[in-house]
């Protein structure tokens, strides 16, 4: 019998544990010998949107990837997220560093992610895999080409089995070098890659520049594919969202507030663009990054991430709030504790009909 790396650990893990449990079906990935956890069966890409409703990205730079012993975020987190009224995960992966130069991708990274999106599947949430190596790409469309087809190549039969609630995202806001045209190739290139092992698996793909919504007419997916979801972004305006953020310099002015009429008029007709576009292309969507940094004053940041959610929820959008831990944060890791004014700006106390779908 031909063992994977997951049944060699598998062996290990049932050699120790020997007597106490009976590791049956141990050459299966760990998430699959749940029972909870039902095998891959596909779902059309609206009836998942619709499922995926209320969500929050985890694990960026979490030290744990680096070292499980430092980690932070731990799988008890997904509890407290799925209690908290939350139904999805994106889980912010960076990859590239633990590949090396013959595509090999370091088990010991692998072993983490199958930790956290066993623990996030059994606690019933739906988990977005995100390729988010985005920096890189942004600057060197060679080496992204290979890193990224080497990591799907790995990541996608490795997966292939888990159940539809697992989904995958190519690669996070393309943009500067990988320039919109030259996302629209690679993203079949890259697609063909994952569909050999996941024909029906819906996959999120986003448009160039940053995910932006000024991009999605420039997005050309392949017409006969129809398990994609599209993803796009929402910082806007960029001067009261990133005020203050150091890698965005530009953006220095402090004290800049949101909450005008003419703001929320804004917001209205950019996502009705995003709607528009939804509609025309037969294309269900995902909000699946929006937040505001913490120099913004806390009352405008809870008035603009209420607005953006009800927003997205009115226009049938799921959403994924950034970020749970390390900046714009909703929880407080160190303090074991929700920041509750932008958890309740996301999901409100009191639920209206229009904060439901
Ligand atoms: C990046 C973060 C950044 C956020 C908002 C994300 O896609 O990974 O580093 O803080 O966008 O700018």
């Amino acid at each position: 019998m031909k063992l994977s790396s997951t049944a060699v650990r598998c062996a290990g893990i049932a050699g120790v544990l020997m007597g106490m449990m009976v590791v049956a079906g141990c050459e299966t990935y760990p998430w699959q010998e749940q029972a909870k956890a039902p095998a891959f069966k596909p779902i059309d890409p609206a009836a998942q949107t619709a499922e995926m409703k209320r969500g929050v990205n985890v694990l960026s730079e979490d030290p744990g990837w680096k070292d499980p012993a430092k980690a932070r975020f731990t799988p008890a987190h997904f509890k407290i997220i799925r209690d908290a009224g939350f139904s999805t995960v994106r889980i912010v992966m960076t990859p590239f560093a633990s590949i090396d130069d013959s595509g090999r991708l370091d088990p010991a990274w692998l072993a983490h992610l199958d930790v956290m999106v066993k623990a996030a599947l059994d606690d019933g949430l739906t988990v977005i895999l995100d390729e988010h190596d985005y920096e890189l790409c942004g600057k060197d469309v060679v080496v992204c080409r290979t890193k990224l087809n080497a990591f799907w190549s790995i990541a996608a039969p490795h997966f292939k089995d888990a159940p539809n609630r697992l989904v995958f995202e190519m690669l996070n806001e393309p943009h500067e070098a990988l320039t919109a045209e030259l996302w629209n190739t690679q993203l079949i290139e890259t697609l063909a890659i994952m569909r050999a092992s996941n024909p029906t698996r819906n996959v999120i793909i986003g448009p160039g520049n940053w995910n932006g919504l000024e991009a999605l007419p420039k997005l050309v997916l392949p017409a006969d594919d129809r398990h994609i979801i599209v993803a796009f972004h929402y910082y806007h305006p960029m001067e009261f969202t990133h005020q203050g953020a150091p890698w965005v310099p530009q953006y220095k002015q402090l004290g800049v507030t949101w909450g005008s009429e003419a703001d929320y008029a804004l917001l209205d007709k950019e996502l009705d663009i995003v709607k528009a576009w939804s509609q025309a292309q037969n294309r269900p969507m995902t909000l699946d990054e929006f937040g505001a940094y913490e120099t913004g004053a806390m009352a405008d940041r809870v008035r603009w991430t209420n607005a953006v959610t009800r927003a997205a929820e009115a226009r049938g959008f799921p959403w994924a709030y950034w970020q749970f831990d390390k900046d714009f944060i909703v929880y407080d890791i160190d303090k074991g504790a929700w920041v509750e004014p932008i958890l309740h700006a996301l999901i409100p106390l009191v639920q209206t009909s229009d904060t439901t779908h």
